[in-house]
């Protein structure tokens, strides 16, 4: 198969240059840290990070804005949220481009992207009219207990490179409907992107009326992060990353007393029972596993399969990715793109050495790619290692395409193998008996946070609630109920008779 050739530096450079202007952004040129491409590895150009003076007016401002965006009707707070959602419709090509610049994500993948970006404003604007809070019997006669959600404060996101868009939509939007301001600390590696996302909701404040300042966002580095995990005035720290980000913010803002919302690695597993469908559990597996080039917190790095059919699944297996083509993110026909960096690069290599030494078998991929054409760039094949047993290097996140292959001749045993890793995000079971899928999803099964039947461990719809258990760091962002994180409950006590009662019939005066 030939590879057809990347594209220049420069090319991609213009590329990027041409989506910020069509959103309106010229970035600050700066030689403080590079705007740099997965795709051929170098630095498209520099840029300025925040200072110290500008960090410290961004949060006073944030929490000015507050002061007046929690008292703004919450429907009217849904507008903003609304006319972002059709700005990042207006420009979904563009904002598409960014994230495979910067991310290395493939074409479609990256639209992906941009498209939950819409989805969770769609989701936000209908939550604006449904934070509800719940009427409960008072054990007192004339007395109404309620209880009343009101905004929290300054949000501070800290997102990682790999959803450089997504997670910052999906905990801007949520937190602007309940009223509460944002200051975004992106990931270093994708700062381009969120100058976009920046400049189209500052243009959805200005088209519709809200303050400016309800969105700043920082360039820079972790101590920027580490900033908005110290200040006070940030009410919740919402933070995404790796379990060790994760280990030094999480106590930082708990010593004091400030608000996390944790969402770090995975070590994402699923279990293929004999009944399974093999067509649609290796078009599940493949996906799940080699796609975003195994650089998803849901990636599938963990494949539990039951004896009898794991010679035919892996046969499968390995025939897929001796397929997969692999190459520049934005040419039509690749499925799997760059890992972030060379160094990304070296630590799949370590990962692959470790598993030998610790009795694996590579069966298929882990040769770097394209390392002619582009030596900065990290391109590799995804890898299948078959291994006996889960040894230290499988109970690991490695932010790679590495897939390691476990055998089991009982279910039991396959939710034990399951469960014995440190994370807790995603898992699945590939099966056609509903009562292993049960089993599977009841309290006795997977302990992760998401726990999918007959799908893959990724993809996840917005709907839902997103996070994961244990070194997971226990957050739920997007659907369903996580909108309560962002937002403080009031128990409120109404006495409307004309005595006073005491609770629990305490007699005084
Ligand atoms: P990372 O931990 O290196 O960085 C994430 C962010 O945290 C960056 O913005 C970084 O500047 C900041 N940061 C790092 N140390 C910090 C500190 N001490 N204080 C404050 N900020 C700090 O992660 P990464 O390499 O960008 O992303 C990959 C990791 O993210 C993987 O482990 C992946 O599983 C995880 N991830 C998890 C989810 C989820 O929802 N659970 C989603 C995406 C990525």
């Amino acid at each position: 198969m030939t590879t057809p050739a990347l594209p220049t530096t420069e090319a991609l450079r213009d590329r990027a240059l041409d989506s910020l202007r069509r959103v309106g952004v010229t970035p600050d040129q700066g030689d403080d840290f590079p705007a740099r491409t997965p795709i051929t590895g170098e630095d498209l150009f520099g840029l300025a990070a925040a200072t110290e003076a500008e960090t410290e007016e961004a949060l006073e401002a944030a929490r000015r804005a507050f002061l007046t965006w929690r008292s703004t009707p919450a429907p009217r707070r849904g507008e903003l949220v609304r006319r972002l959602g059709e700005l990042l419709r207006d420009h979904k090509s563009d904002l598409a481009d960014l994230i495979t610049i910067e991310a290395g994500k493939i074409r479609s993948e990256a639209l992906g992207e941009v498209q939950e970006m819409i989805d969770i404003c769609d989701f936000a604007v209908g939550l604006s009219r449904q934070l509800y809070g719940r009427t409960i019997a008072s054990e007192r006669p004339g007395h109404r207990l309620a209880e009343t959600w009101h905004p929290l404060g300054v949000v501070g996101v800290i997102s990682a490179f790999n959803f450089p868009a997504a997670v910052w939509s999906w905990n801007t939007a949520v937190a602007l409907a309940c009223g509460d301001t944002v200051v975004w600390k992106p990931s270093e590696l994708t700062p381009l992107i969120s100058l976009a996302c920046d400049r189209l909701l500052a243009q959805a404040a200005e088209d519709t009326g809200a303050p400016r300042d309800v969105h700043r966002l920082l360039l820079g580095d972790r101590a920027i992060g580490e900033r908005l995990v110290d200040d006070p005035r940030v009410a919740l720290v919402s933070a995404t990353g790796s379990t060790r980000m994760g280990r030094e913010v999480g106590p930082r803002v708990a010593a004091r007393f400030g608000r996390s919302l944790l969402e770090l690695g995975g070590n994402n597993a699923a279990v293929v029972a004999p009944s399974a469908d093999l067509d649609l559990a290796v078009q599940g597996i493949v996906f799940a596993a080699a796609g975003t080039a195994g650089q998803r917190c849901t990636t599938l790095r963990r494949l539990i399969v039951h004896r009898d059919i794991a010679d035919t699944l892996v046969d499968r297996l390995t025939a897929a990715y001796r397929k997969l083509p692999i190459g520049d993110p934005f040419d039509e026909g690749t499925l799997v793109g760059p890992l972030i960096s060379t160094q990304a690069l070296e630590t799949m290599r370590g990962a692959l050495d470790r598993a030998r030494a610790e009795g694996g078998t590579l069966l298929v991929g882990g040769e770097r790619r394209l390392a002619d054409t582009a030596p900065r760039a990290g391109y590799a094949e995804p890898a299948i290692v078959r291994v006996d047993a889960q040894t230290p290097v499988v109970r690991e996140e490695t932010f790679a395409p590495i897939l390691y292959v476990l055998t089991y001749d009982t279910l039991e045993e396959a939710i034990a193998l399951h469960n014995d890793v440190p994370q807790g995000l995603s898992s699945s079971i590939f099966t056609r008996d509903q009562q292993e899928a049960e089993y599977f999803l009841s309290a006795e099964g997977s302990d992760c946070g998401i726990a999918n039947v007959n799908i893959g461990t990724s993809g996840a719809e917005i709907g839902g609630a997103f996070g994961g258990e244990k070194e997971t760091g226990g957050g739920r962002e997007s659907g369903s109920d996580a909108w309560r994180a962002y937002m403080r409950p009031a128990t409120n006590t109404i006495n409307y008779s004309s005595s006073l009662a005491l609770a629990q019939n305490v007699s005084f005066l």
